[in-house]
């Protein structure tokens, strides 16, 4: 159909589009989406009423620009849909190419008349056309669980006819939400946390600590992979690589081995809190789950938590190790996150680390280190790489 101009329709959640922060959603998510497609052939992204729609140069952008749509957040669900004149013998001549290749035996139609001038009512429409298709394919017309069910948007402009509904990730186009600052181990948790509060809106920042050179530098190249992985998300994305070796020297030579993760910890979190100040984020996020390791018990998550002086969120908190990895599958993460690595928390701890650390010891231990001039000597020293999706995207920047 090289003489039909194509269009992806774009909907979200109706309830996110409730109340007074329906405008600034709306612009975050055309501006989202016309980042996430850039390179990809489309030409305009334009809002309606309740949707976005993108104008493709072709039919033949639909699948790259189909799996573009498919990762941002906040699109509920999207249609390939055919811009035909506002003439409705126009459109019905149209019906058998447009129903082509298509067999069922039960069908809808759903009329919504976003322009309202107008002159038929979107049930006049329904019935006009049903009567119409049943003729055309001897196909009944059955209004609920119906085989195929064949959209009409009637805009100021042109009939938007459009049938099979792609499903998205729904949540909040990311930003809308502020920014937070997420502890990203090479693991398989702390992305997957990632990618649920990027889902609900948030900017991501990164912070990968890592021992380099007492240990290779895997755990950074994973840190990478898994940061341009999430980026397809967000379009843009800091990691900042921290390096943690000589806070940990310091920590071997003072405490015992079994504090020395939940001071680890300590010190991750200040640099973290630190980083995420500088760049405005408001929260900091990790992949730990109630229970999973020694380190994840309540004892010492309230440990750690006192080191902070910004919210520590944990998506996972009570999610079961299956559940997570289900869902580092599903986006993707996965492979990258069981790649073997040498990662800094395994470096100098005990088979038996403390499951209920005492914050009086904590303190105690942590008087004998010079805990602000580590925690500065860490700042200085770490490097920031800066991630840009997709490809074509970064070359305008
Ligand atoms: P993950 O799969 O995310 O590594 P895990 O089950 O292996 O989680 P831990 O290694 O105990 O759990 O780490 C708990 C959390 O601490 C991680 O989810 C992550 O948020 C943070 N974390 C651990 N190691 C690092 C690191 N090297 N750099 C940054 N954050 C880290
Ligand atoms: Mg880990």
């Amino acid at each position: 159909m090289e003489d039909i101009k194509i269009h992806a329709i774009v909907k979200t959640h109706e309830l996110a589009l409730k109340g007074k922060n329906r405008p600034w959603f709306m612009r975050k998510l055309v501006d989202n989406l016309r980042q996430s497609t850039k390179g990809s052939g489309v030409e305009r992204v334009w809002q309606g009423q309740l949707m976005v729609g993108l104008t493709l140069s072709g039919e033949e952008c639909w699948p790259e620009v189909k799996s573009r749509i498919r990762d941002v957040f906040g699109v509920a669900k999207f249609y390939k849909a055919y811009d035909l004149p506002r003439d409705v013998d126009g459109l019905k001549a149209r019906m058998f190419q447009l129903l082509e290749g298509r067999s069922f035996t039960s069908f809808r139609i759903t009329t919504n008349r976003a322009d309202k001038r107008f002159p038929m009512t979107s049930q006049e429409l329904n019935r006009d056309l049903g009567a119409f298709v049943k003729d055309l394919t001897g196909a009944q017309v059955k209004l609920k669980d119906p085989d195929i069910c064949i959209y009409v948007e009637i805009t100021p402009t042109s009939f938007l006819v459009y049938f099979d509904e792609v499903k998205a990730y729904g949540g909040l186009p990311v930003g809308v939400s502020g920014k937070v600052a997420v502890m990203l181990s090479g693991g398989i948790d702390s992305p997957v946390a990632a990618w649920q509060m990027m889902k609900r809106g948030c900017q991501a920042m990164f912070v990968h600590f890592h021992s380099y050179p007492l240990v290779d530098r895997t755990s950074i190249e994973k840190a990478g992979d898994l940061v341009e992985h999430l980026t397809r998300h967000q379009y843009e994305s800091n990691l900042y690589l921290a390096p943690l070796a000589e806070i940990q020297k310091k920590i071997i030579l003072s405490a015992p081995p079994s504090y020395r993760i939940v001071l680890y910890r300590r010190f991750m979190v200040r640099i973290t809190e630190a980083l995420a100040k500088k760049h405005r984020a408001q929260a900091i996020i990790t992949g730990e789950s109630c229970g999973q390791v020694a380190s994840q018990t309540l004892e010492n998550i309230a440990v750690v938590d006192q080191s902070a002086g910004m919210p520590i969120l944990r998506p996972f908190i009570g999610s079961n190790k299956e559940e997570i990895v289900n869902m580092a599958q599903a986006i993707g993460t996965f492979p990258i996150s069981i790649l073997p690595d040498q990662d800094c928390c395994s470096l100098f701890v005990p088979k038996h680390p403390e499951t209920k650390a005492d914050l009086g010891t904590v303190l105690r231990l942590e008087a004998d280190l010079s805990v602000a001039e580590l925690v500065q000597d860490a700042l200085d020293n770490t490097e920031r790489r800066h991630f840009a999706s997709p490809e074509a995207a970064a070359l305008d920047r």
